[in-house]
């Protein structure tokens, strides 16, 4: 098949674009390069052994909220499914400038479905996330788990394109549309030469870490030891991200023939704290993490994982790689790269 993949070049979304070439498929990359480099392309090309000249994979420089360009892609390429990455996804970015938000990720989400619909392509991909449980009552958390009140603007983004695509298939019965709900993705490919490679000052746990162990940042501020868990520090469900882009090639099998709507947990299933995520990193680099227990960050919860037997019952889907696992390979891309894809 041939996949339209907005944000192919971005962290999840490259993965995925390997995992969709290594199983048969042709890809398409849309991305306005916001968070990401055309250097990536390349880098796809080296793992999955195709040619410099290879049609299996195109590049677009393109917006998702430019109707005019999306119709371009989609007049010269023959495209059977969309998978959405493309969007911004910093929370506390989001509370700052809400209507960056709400315009980049509604308003592209928005204008790609509709030229979707101009050239009759219905099928479609989302990236969501665990975060349109908002802070839920029972763990681990299903697909049925109700959606409570979200936090901030880029999780109330990623629960508005979820409704906008199940108006639309109530509109048109043809489209099929699967949500996946991602936890917390987190790794590289064993390559080492694809990864994560944030702006700035991480947000997130483990590219933090990796700065630390790279000797970038002075060392691990840990947001409170004093929650409700085994070792006081937060619980998150964390998954390697070549599990996850595994995860997007299975439910390319559930959308087609007919599918509907379908939502599915991406995670393994298994909580790791704050501290067993150090302590896997520390033996992943072979030395010691310095850190400092620091006060709870605002909008944090104790303890997050999922259920994911449900897509292990329906797409055959299941993470296989471990913590350790997900730090070496985290380790392989930021020593190979302590500065990420660099100026190219
Ligand atoms: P990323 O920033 O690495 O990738 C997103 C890509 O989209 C980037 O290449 C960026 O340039 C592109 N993009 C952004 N706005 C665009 C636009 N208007 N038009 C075209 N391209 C645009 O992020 P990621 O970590 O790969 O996340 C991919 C998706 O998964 C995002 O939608 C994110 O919200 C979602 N998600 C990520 C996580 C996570 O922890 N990384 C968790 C849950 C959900
Ligand atoms: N965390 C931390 N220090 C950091 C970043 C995160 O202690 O520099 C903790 C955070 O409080 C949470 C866990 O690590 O318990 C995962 O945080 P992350 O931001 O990676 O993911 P999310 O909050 O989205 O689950």
């Amino acid at each position: 098949m041939s996949i339209l993949v907005a944000g192919g070049t971005g962290y999840i979304g490259s993965h995925t674009c390997v995992e969709l070439i290594e199983a048969g498929h042709d890809v398409v990359i849309a991305d306005n390069l916001s968070n990401s480099k055309e250097v990536v392309i390349d880098k796809i090309k080296h793992i999955t052994g195709l040619s410099e000249d290879t049609p299996r994979i195109k590049f677009y420089e393109a917006d998702i909220r430019d109707g005019a360009a999306l119709d371009e892609i989609f007049e010269k390429e023959a495209i059977d499914v969309v998978i959405n990455f493309a969007g911004k996804k910093a929370v506390g970015e989001s509370v700052e400038c809400p209507l960056d938000y709400y315009e980049n990720n509604v308003g592209g989400a928005v204008e790609l479905a509709k030229a979707m619909a101009r050239h009759g392509v219905k099928n479609i991909i989302f990236s969501s996330t665990a975060t349109v449980y908002g802070e839920p009552d029972v763990i681990p958390v299903t697909e049925e788990t109700p959606i409570k009140k979200i936090f901030h603007p880029y999780g109330q983004t990623k629960a508005m394109i979820e409704q906008i695509l199940q108006d639309q298939y109530a509109a048109d019965p043809e489209w099929n549309v699967v949500l996946l709900r991602y936890f917390n993705p987190i790794g590289a490919h064993e390559s080492g030469l694809i990864g994560e490679d944030p702006k700035g000052i991480p947000n997130n746990l483990v590219p933090y870490i990796a700065q630390v162990a790279v000797g970038k940042r002075e060392f691990l501020g840990v947001f409170g030891d004093d929650y409700e868990t085994y070792d006081g520090t937060g619980v998150r469900d964390y998954i390697h991200v070549v599990d996850l882009a595994k995860g997007h090639v299975a439910a390319l099998k559930k959308l087609l023939p007919k599918s509907g709507v379908s939502i599915y947990n991406l995670g393994t299933g298994k909580g790791s704290s704050v501290m067993d995520v150090l302590r896997a990193y520390e033996g992943a680099c072979g030395k010691e993490i310095p850190y400092r227990i620091m006060p709870r960050r605002a909008g944090d919860i104790a303890i997050y994982y999922c259920d994911a037997s449900k897509a292990l019952r329906e797409l055959g889907w299941k993470a296989e790689k471990t913590l350790e696992d997900m730090c070496a390979d985290s380790w392989k891309w930021q020593s190979m790269n302590p500065d990420g894809y660099g100026d190219v």
